[in-house]
């Protein structure tokens, strides 16, 4: 499709706008965050409107909006994506299938599947029938990615993969998952590993809750014991996974930046934003405080500061201005602002924010968001390896020594073997 025959970004505004004031409810200040008080049937529920309101926005022409037709999206633009989220703005939306199922999984289908794999999952995800996770952390080791141990080992037209993976979010609803496993222990690390598509609830994959210190058990702990993959769902070539690997993590960094997400403007990545703060200083009485008042200031100036940081590098990304690395800056602005959110909260809130009472309002999570704040700088990959990228990538500063680069993986020596 030529850019004369694409619809005018004004007028899919306005259709979009329509379509979500006819359909859609309305909801307060929306985050996406960790902190828990539905019960696992509430989640159930959750998760099955969030399915509902992504099949609504695909019959209604508003699902996958920078994905080609051909495999169910609108074939439009970064800059239809964005009226999208400034309409949805105030308005539920499908939470739960942007990330990881949108991006980092369906961005490395269609980066890296074959025309098969697109075809019969990407109309899937769009429509709400597949929700996707990253099957990526192991518990030997999260950050060093290459030096997965869970094994796959053909068998004739498939491949039978044992291992462990950890702290998959959300695994316990979800439908597939991308896996990464070794293939090849003889050859430097890097160079072994292969990518999978894997149905979580496939015999053989045991998934186990995990609880955090919130209550919330949304990670899970997922143990695969002779789980066979049929090789038509391998993604890329045999131990060529690291190249899948480099384009997925860049996927998983560009979070909520990515064109392929569809998230209401002025939705707060980690679990607060000035709103609350504003809320928490009203419920502990402390609106009149100056120092409170600087620190509203503060969180409102860091929600200011992250959405035109975050639509910068996503437009830099996309006009291919800036390289895909950059995304690695937004990865640590949102970690670090996250955390410091939640610690403007902690200090508003006060002595309850050590010991509250239920009705307590907002003042109820600072304690625990307090000491939750930390996840932001760790899930989607750490901010120390993001600095990592930004120094060795962006800035072209000498790279991080390692001493297993040139070593057959099976002789570098680890704690656990397989
Ligand atoms: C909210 C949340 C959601 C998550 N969701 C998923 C998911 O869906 N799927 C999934 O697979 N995983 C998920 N994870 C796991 C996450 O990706 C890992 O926790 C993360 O990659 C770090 O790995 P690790 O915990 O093993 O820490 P380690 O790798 O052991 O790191 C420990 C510390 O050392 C630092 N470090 C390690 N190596 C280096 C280095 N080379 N240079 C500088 N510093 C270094 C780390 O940054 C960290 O501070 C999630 C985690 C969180 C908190």
């Amino acid at each position: 499709m030529s850019t004369d025959e694409i619809e005018n970004v004004e007028a899919f505004r306005q259709r979009a706008r329509a379509w979500i004031h006819e359909n859609l409810r309305p909801v307060g200040p929306v985050a996406l965050s960790l902190r828990r008080e539905r019960s696992d049937e509430q989640e159930l529920v959750a998760v099955a409107r969030d399915r509902e309101v992504q099949r609504m926005l695909f019959d209604a022409g508003l699902a996958g909006i920078c994905i080609p037709p051909e495999y169910g999206g609108q074939g439009l633009t970064p800059d239809h994506q964005q009226a999208l989220n400034d309409e949805l703005a105030g308005y539920e939306f499908a939470m739960r299938l942007q990330v990881p199922t949108f991006t980092p999984c369906l961005a490395v289908l269609l980066e890296f599947g074959t025309e098969d794999q697109r075809r019969r999952h990407i109309p899937a995800i769009l429509k709400g029938e597949e929700i996707w996770m990253q099957l990526l952390s192991e518990p030997s080791g999260g950050s060093d990615v290459a030096g997965a141990l869970t094994s796959a080992v053909r068998d004739g037209d498939e491949w039978i993969l044992n291992g462990s993976k950890v702290w998959t979010t959300g695994a316990w609803w979800s439908d597939w998952g991308l896996c990464l496993a070794r293939t090849n222990w003889d050859v430097p690390k890097h160079r072994g590993l292969t990518v999978f598509l894997l149905p979580i609830h496939e015999p053989g994959v045991e998934v186990r809750r995990i609880e955090m210190l919130n209550g919330n058990k949304e990670f899970c702990q997922e143990f695969l014991s002779d789980v066979r993959v049929p090789d038509t769902d391998r993604v890329g070539d045999i131990d060529e996974g690291w190249t899948v690997g480099t384009g997925w993590m860049f996927h998983e960094r560009m979070l909520y930046n990515s064109p392929l997400v569809t998230v209401p403007t002025g939705t707060t990545r980690g679990s607060a934003s000035s709103s609350s703060a504003l809320d928490v200083a009203r419920d502990a009485g402390r609106l009149a405080d100056p120092t409170v008042r600087d620190l509203i200031g503060e969180a409102r100036m860091l929600d200011v500061v992250g959405e035109e940081l975050q639509r910068r590098i996503g437009d830099g990304i996309a006009t291919q201005t800036m390289s895909g690395e950059t995304s690695a800056i937004g990865r640590v602005f949102v970690g670090v602002v996250a955390a410091r959110r939640m610690t403007i909260q902690f200090e508003i809130a006060g002595a309850a924010g050590a010991a509250w009472s239920d009705d307590d309002g907002e003042l109820t999570h600072c304690g625990t968001d307090f000491l939750m704040r930390q996840t932001s700088c760790i899930g989607g990959g750490t901010i120390e390896m993001a600095r990592n990228v930004i120094s060795e990538r962006v800035l072209g500063m000498p790279r991080e020594r390692t001493l297993d680069r040139d070593v057959a993986f099976r002789d570098v020596p680890r704690a656990s073997s397989r």
